[in-house]
């Protein structure tokens, strides 16, 4: 017996657990002293009342003979996927329901479509970037090349046709950097991949951040993606499904590479390695869609963009250079003096008692920047953003 001696090429990530243990040690050395976290990735807001409603009446519905449900349809019940088809023509996107999979959440997604793609291909990852795309390539032994996001590109690199590559990952809003691509640089990407026979794997986890309509929320909104791009998402953060697990993937029936369609072989993998979300799950997710579970999201999305907004003010006043937080619950900023990542964080953490994350930990561009986000509380994030504030008089 022989393993995958690939998992050996996988970076050990210690960034959360560097953070963890320094937290620790301090808290430890200063017991006094209240500690303030906006490093975190996680919701923090409870599932919204209609949500909660629909997953009690599914779990009843479960437990009588007349309403119980077995398996499910493995690419989800139509009741979700109409949905999701509204949802995407409110943008002016038409899908077919065969083209929409329920998944149990974006990250399953983006390593299990990995199951489509020759070993052979080369992966074009920007830096810094979500480790996902990375960690789930170096498993299956890929050879990933790395396209730089930097202050020069507002971290949105555009591609570059010299380099060839195979299969593209993007993720717009950026995790770690909140960087937003416009339609015309979205553009560029679709006419590099249509061009090079490439698939791009388009991350729109955050979408729901979008405010600004001539931004595009789906890759779909471009023309000419339906031949070239996969679109994963997800109700993680639109709507607090962190623990609940449910999203989607699009996979268009145009998409064919040598004589294959990508949409065809999708779901021959999941109707045989998957057997689809819970109902009670997907009837919570049903729910996000109706009227009283959209207003309810938006005051959740509100809340969080809220907080961005006191964190980029005070950041502006100080003349900090940041992006992000406009579309995205995520705050990416320049560590001032010139400081490491690591050396803002030990900063913060002992002058302010505020946890951010280490730009450094998402790749190598990401060292000397720092990543706050607006997962917290407002009274955390009030008190953060009043200490920050005198402490960077
Ligand atoms: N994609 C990005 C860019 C993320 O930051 C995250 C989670 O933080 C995910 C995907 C995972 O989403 P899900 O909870 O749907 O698996």
């Amino acid at each position: 017996m022989k393993v995958n001696k690939n998992y050996k090429n996988i970076a050990q990530s210690y960034l959360f657990s560097t953070i963890a243990q320094k937290v620790n040690e301090f808290t430890k050395n200063n017991p006094d002293k209240k500690v303030i976290r906006l490093g975190i990735g996680d919701v923090t807001l409870p599932l919204c009342e209609a949500v909660v409603n629909a997953l009690k009446l599914a779990s009843d519905e479960m437990g009588k003979q007349e309403t119980f449900k077995g398996y499910g349809p493995e690419q989800g019940y139509d009741f979700l996927k109409e949905e999701i088809q509204k949802y995407y023509a409110n943008h002016n996107v038409e899908l077919d329901s065969d083209e929409i999979f329920i998944s149990d959440g974006a990250k399953s997604d983006l390593g299990n479509i990995l199951d489509l793609f020759d070993k052979d291909n080369t992966v074009l990852v920007p830096d810094p970037v979500y480790p996902v795309y990375v960690d789930t390539n170096t498993m299956a032994g890929r050879k990933i090349i790395f396209t730089d996001a930097n202050a020069a590109n507002d971290f949105l690199p555009l591609p570059d046709n010299s380099i060839k590559a195979d299969i593209i990952y993007l993720c717009s809003p950026n995790n770690p950097t909140g960087a937003v691509y416009n339609k015309d640089q979205l553009k560029k990407w679709v006419d590099y991949a249509n061009e090079n026979n490439a698939v791009i794997l388009f991350d729109a986890a955050y979408e729901c951040f979008i405010t600004d309509n001539n931004l595009p929320r789906s890759i779909y909104e471009i023309e000419g993606a339906k031949t070239c791009a996969i679109e994963f998402c997800s109700f993680s953060k639109m709507a607090g499904f962190t623990g609940t697990r449910c999203g989607w993937t699009v996979v268009p029936k145009s998409l064919s590479f040598e004589d294959m369609n990508l949409n065809k072989m999708w779901l021959r993998r999941q109707t045989t390695k998957f057997n689809g979300v819970p109902y009670i799950v997907q009837k919570g997710a049903q729910a996000v869609f109706s009227d009283e579970g959209q207003k309810q999201i938006q005051q959740n999305l509100s809340y969080y963009k809220e907080n961005a907004k006191l964190i980029s003010d005070v950041l502006t006043k100080h003349n900090i250079w940041h992006i992000g937080g406009k579309h995205s619950p995520y705050i990416w900023l320049k560590c001032p003096n010139n400081m490491t990542s690591w050396e803002f964080f030990d900063y913060l953490l002992n002058n302010v008692q505020i946890v951010g994350t280490p730009g450094s930990g998402f790749g190598k561009n990401g060292e000397g920047y720092f990543r706050l986000t607006s997962f917290g509380s407002r009274e955390n994030t009030k008190e953060a953003v009043e200490r920050l504030d005198k402490f960077l008089q």
